[in-house]
């Protein structure tokens, strides 16, 4: 059997893994053993597991194996950031971010290669689109930076490159690896979904999963945000708003975390903090202002820190906690916004947009 035939067993959960061993005449416990060599201990040698009789292994061996990316670029910045490029394939490349903060390490983890977006702010979209990751890939990134490298991890952020919920089917089954209480362990409030607000999955996200949601908000009217995330015009903010809501309804320590980048002159203005004062009045939100990275070409600027630090004080005095998100690793271009890795485009620009999301969307 060539590789590409043997299932990777990265691509399974724990449901998936009991249904694939009882699929191959083992049982179900077999592959709750098998996923936790994988992810507690760091074992994708079949050989190695020494539960598992003789024969299963040699069985697996025929069939499965662990199939990880390769580290081609291994950077960590001065700040103690750190990033790394993970070659999937001929051509293409993702990257993933390992932000240490005081007693918290959170991982920022990649789910496509590149983006179909366009979001005018964000240098992921100038590279197009390509493919989506698969479970495994989205999985194997949180392997190579616990197993690989020993980091401790407290957090997940979904906000490497990447729409996460244009790739539905595949970032879910990770996540619920990410919170398996035979891995890593993480809580719901630990495992964050960011998205630029496709708003169909994240009512489809609520059944799936408990993770925690961030939103890319960036601007308080559709006239604003229809030119910084093209996705408004589809998914307006009347629309997004209330599915926001819904999503944190029934947990009251849930809030939506909304991102929201800086950009001089464009949205950074007192009347934009009341605009979006008046949006989320009712919706129990954080807010993280994201000062603008700049990457080559780009048509914004940051905002002057004392116009952030206005903009945070006007949304704190309305009751809405509001942080400024530290720009970190920016030296080696892997702060928010400047992950790029190596992406094939294989769509137009002009309709790769369309396209992509006809078919993630159905
Ligand atoms: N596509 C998802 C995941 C990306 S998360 C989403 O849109 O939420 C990365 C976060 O960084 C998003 O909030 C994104 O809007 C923000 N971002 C993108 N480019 C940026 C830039 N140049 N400077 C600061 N933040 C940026």
């Amino acid at each position: 059997m060539s590789t590409e035939e043997k299932i990777n067993l990265l691509d399974l959960d724990r449901q998936a893994m009991e249904a694939f061993f009882e699929g191959i005449g083992a049982k179900a416990f077999h592959g709750r053993n098998v996923l936790k060599w994988i992810h507690k201990h760091g074992v994708t040698d079949f050989d190695a597991m020494t539960d598992l009789s003789k024969r299963l292994r040699a069985q697996l061996k025929e069939i499965a194996e662990v199939r990880l990316p390769k580290v081609v670029l291994d950077q960590p910045a001065r700040d103690g950031t750190h990033k790394w490029v993970l070659e999937l394939d001929r051509h293409n490349r993702i990257e993933s971010v390992h932000i240490p903060d005081g007693d918290r390490a959170t991982l920022c983890v990649s789910s496509q290669v590149g983006c179909a977006l366009d979001c005018s702010f964000c240098s992921t979209a100038r590279q197009g689109f390509n493919r989506n990751l698969t479970s495994g890939e989205i999985i194997a990134q949180v392997w190579i930076a616990v197993h690989r490298f020993g980091k401790p991890l407290t957090n997940v952020v979904l906000m490497g490159m990447g729409e996460p919920l244009a790739n539905f089917d595949a970032v879910v089954p990770a996540m619920a690896v990410m919170q398996d209480d035979l891995t890593y362990m993480l809580s719901k409030y630990r495992v964050t979904i960011s998205t630029s607000g496709i708003v169909p999955a994240i009512y489809r996200l609520r059944e799936a999963s408990d993770v925690s949601l961030a939103v890319s908000l960036h601007a308080p009217t559709n006239e604003l945000r229809d030119q910084l995330v093209p996705i408004n015009r589809k998914y307006p903010l009347e629309a997004l708003i209330p599915a926001c809501r819904e999503y944190v309804r029934n947990d009251k320590r849930r809030k939506v975390t909304w991102e929201y980048v800086m950009l001089d002159g464009v949205n950074d203005g007192i009347q934009h903090a009341k605009a979006l004062i008046r949006l989320l009045e009712g919706t129990p939100s954080k807010m993280n202002l994201i000062p603008f990275n700049p990457f080559p070409g780009a048509p914004y600027r940051t905002s002057p820190p004392e116009r952030i630090e206005a903009f945070r004080q006007r949304l704190m005095k309305a009751g809405i906690i509001s942080i400024t998100r530290k720009t970190r690793g920016d030296e080696i271009d892997a702060a928010c916004g400047q992950l790029v890795g190596q992406v094939k485009d294989r769509s137009r620009r002009a309709l790769k947009l369309q396209r992509h999301l006809a078919r993630s969307l159905g």
